[in-house]
């Protein structure tokens, strides 16, 4: 970005109209990231000072700016490079980091397997890093007292243990109000306090799978697909054969999946439901398991690679930022774009002690996915991580050596596996195989020794590793000493073939990385 804009001498208002703002508000009151920005629209506003702001989309650099002279007559909070930094950052706490700090208890709808919905409450368990270290986590949790309103089945003490993911209160669908207060030693504070919302009301909208769909009061964009449960008073004469009907408490649930035979539904009485600008998608990818909705945990084995899938709406193609929840000083990390609506993947691992929540933010807006990882007891990691299960659990390669399979994925880094001096490259179309999520891209690299008349580097993209196994035998015959395979932004491995050549002249790049042993 360029220098920041602080008033020096001439004119207050020319330094201030240049100052670049990444968000406005747009015409329903809600964030427009300047890389959504429509050219020649009057009706985005300053979200501080309510002017109006014109959208500048040049080929260099974008972003909103307040109107020529509107600053002469108007104070605006956003009058230095921090202001701003500071709105972009208050952007980043998750719609559910703030409902734990305001103690909303966030309240869901689910289908049970006998056909009924419930009603259920979530709050957050203890994490083991509030936890004094010589304090004895059962005795500080024993001391909390817990008293409910609304709730059918009060929660325990043990229920925010750290070794849970979170804490599923039942609540009966007919209170007016849910209550949990829960008092305790000020070491607690992450979870004692006075959690309350209200009960359910005609023209509520939750919004997820049948499972799980969270109650939501404010405009929400809903993909394609998810499930929307809408609370009536009475259920419309006339409903399309896709809906289905519950009775709940004095209510009516209608059950749908938003698509086109129900977006006139949506419109209706959607609230400000909008299948538009949905913005992006995060998915966890790896483990392939998962529950589909992705505010449900994840369960793993301590330590287990995660890979979390991240496309933009067609079209754009913004920086997307991991977020600890609670949110946390200088721990978020960007991730870079990959070009407009392609997929960009943010690979981390299971935790090895107690939960770990982030956000996937999209910066300049408030769209957050909340990915949640949960380490599984030892008993149940027995269950998990059998061989029978990596196809679903990994991503790379699989190259069998004829006495056996070596896995390499690029979740462990970019590592080198080096094949054996006698190893023959016709085995290739046969023993090199993929691993991993349908229709990832592979970036593959070949380097040739000096010699060939291939080299010095050849570079294919695929999706189907399978078409390229007799092409690889080829190159390895013509000279090449490496392939690089990169997945699809998540990271690459590497996989060299001795070449005469090689053995005199040692490429120092190779050496340094480690060999992936075969035992
Ligand atoms: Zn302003």
């Amino acid at each position: 970005m360029g220098s920041a804009a602080t008033c020096l001498g001439t004119g207050r208002s020319v330094a201030m109209s240049d100052l670049s703002i990444p968000v406005a508000e747009g015409p329903h009151g809600n964030p427009v990231p300047i890389e959504e920005a429509e050219r020649n629209v009057d009706y985005y506003v300053c979200p501080e000072c309510g002017e109006f702001l014109t959208p500048r989309i040049g080929p260099k650099r974008q972003y909103f700016a307040h109107k020529r002279g509107v600053l002469d007559d108007t104070d605006c909070s956003l009058s230095s490079r921090a202001d701003i930094e500071e709105m972009v950052d208050e952007l980043r706490t998750s719609d559910i980091e703030e409902s734990e700090q305001e103690r909303t208890i966030r309240i869901y709808i689910g289908e049970q397997y006998d056909g009924r919905i419930e009603c259920f409450g979530i709050l957050p368990s203890l994490e083991w890093q509030h936890v004094p270290p010589n304090k004895d986590v059962d005795a500080l949790l024993d001391a909390l007292d817990i008293t409910t309103a609304g709730v059918t089945n009060p929660p325990v003490p043990s229920n925010f243990h750290p070794s849970e993911s979170e804490t599923i209160v039942p609540l009966d669908p007919t209170a007016d109000e849910y209550v949990i207060d829960i008092e305790g030693p000020d070491t607690l504070s992450t979870i004692t306090g006075h959690w309350s919302v209200d009960g359910l009301a005609s023209g509520d909208l939750f919004v997820g799978d049948q499972s799980r769909a969270r109650r939501h009061r404010s405009n929400r964009q809903i993909k394609i697909g998810e499930w929307v449960y809408l609370v009536m008073a009475h259920a419309p004469a006339t409903l399309p054969d896709v809906v289905g009907t519950y009775d709940v408490g004095s209510f009516t649930v209608l059950a749908f999946p938003a698509r086109e035979s129900t977006e006139e539904l949506l419109q209706k009485h959607g609230e400000g439901l909008t299948t538009d600008d949905y913005g992006f998608d995060a998915d966890v990818i790896l483990p392939a398991s998962v529950h589909p909705t992705i505010e449900a945990p994840t369960y793993g084995a301590p330590n287990e690679g995660v890979l979390v899938g991240i496309t933009p709406s067609e079209g754009i193609d913004p920086i997307f930022e991991v977020v600890s929840v609670p949110k946390r000083a200088n721990d978020t990390v960007d991730i870079e774009p990959t070009g407009p609506g392609n997929p960009r993947f943010y690979p981390t691992r299971i935790p090895t002690d107690g939960s770990r929540r982030v956000s996937i933010h999209q910066r300049n807006s408030n769209r957050h996915r909340l990915i949640h990882l949960h380490p599984e007891s030892d008993t149940d990691t027995d269950t998990i991580g059998e061989p029978t299960a990596t196809e679903s659990r990994t991503i790379g390669l699989e190259f069998n050596t004829g006495d056996e399979t070596a896995v390499l994925s690029p979740l462990d880094g970019e590592t080198t596996f080096r094949v054996d001096e006698d190893f023959n490259p016709h085995l290739l179309p046969t023993n090199l195989s993929y691993v991993g999520p349908d229709g990832l891209e592979i970036e593959i690299t070949a380097t040739f020794v000096e010699d060939a008349s291939l080299g010095p580097t050849l570079t294919r993209f695929t999706t189907n590793l399978a078409e390229f196994g007799s092409e690889i035998a080829h190159w390895v015959e013509q000279g090449c000493a490496r392939v690089r395979f990169e997945f699809g932004g998540v990271g690459a491995v590497r996989i060299e073939f001795p070449q005469p050549a090689l053995a005199v002249s040692p490429d120092s790049e190779s050496n340094r990385s480690g060999s992936v042993s075969s035992s």
